[in-house]
């Protein structure tokens, strides 16, 4: 499994957009995209650069999402694909299975800061789905799925520290129990469940090619 080892704040400079990929970091003034000498594009003259052309602002879109979901090119092109063979919608099919992710379900229900943390939360065996142990970060959640947290003293001290007693409030397709530590897919997501801002056409126009 690839993973992205670089600077992540370089991500989200490129992308002219705040990825949330550094926990609580994000929240606060230390924020690269938060200072205005270092939330330009990355390199060296990156004011000369010229604007983009279709072909650019497509890849930008497509980019801007593998980066905010953290999937590389091969497994997205496989995410496509099963969009393309579904009923719906392709471009909101896609975005909604990327959301479904356990990665991702796991940041949202906020057991994990960043969705870096979520994914070493899920690999060393913290996370259960449906009480049972699941180390796949790229596990499609369904509807009614139960994730809970290791009852280990281990588990439930270090989600506890991100969690705190009252629990954050989550988005309306997942239920959380904060003092259980206790989440529920309450109904799969839609195009409205997704906070980045994106247009989707751009992706599957740059994907059907
Ligand atoms: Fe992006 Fe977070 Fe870095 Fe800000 S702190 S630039 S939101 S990764």
């Amino acid at each position: 499994m690839g993973r992205y080892i670089g600077p992540v704040c370089r991500l989200c400079r490129r992308e002219g957009l705040k990825l949330m990929l550094k926990g609580s970091r994000c929240e606060s003034a230390k924020c690269a995209m938060e200072r205005q000498w270092r939330s330009q594009p990355p390199g060296m003259h990156a004011w000369r650069r010229r604007k983009s052309g279709d072909y650019g602002v497509r890849l930008r879109e497509k980019q801007k999402v593998k980066r905010y979901y953290g999937v590389f090119e091969r497994q997205f092109m496989i995410y496509f694909r099963m969009a393309e063979r579904g009923t719906g919608n392709t471009g909101e099919t896609l975005l909604s299975l990327l959301e479904r992710r356990l990665d991702n379900v796991v940041r949202k229900l906020v057991f994990a800061s960043s969705h870096k943390a979520a994914r070493v939360a899920i690999a060393h065996g913290h996370v259960h789905v449906n009480g049972r142990r699941l180390n796949r970060p790229s596990y499609l959640v369904h509807q009614g799925d139960r994730i809970t947290i290791k009852p280990s003293e281990r588990s439930q001290k270090f989600v506890r520290g991100v969690v705190g007693d009252g629990g954050p409030p989550v988005q309306s397709w997942l239920q959380l129990d904060a003092q259980r530590l206790e989440g529920v897919v309450a109904a799969l997501p839609t195009r409205e469940d997704v906070q980045i801002p994106v247009e989707e056409q751009k992706i599957i126009e740059m994907c059907s090619r």
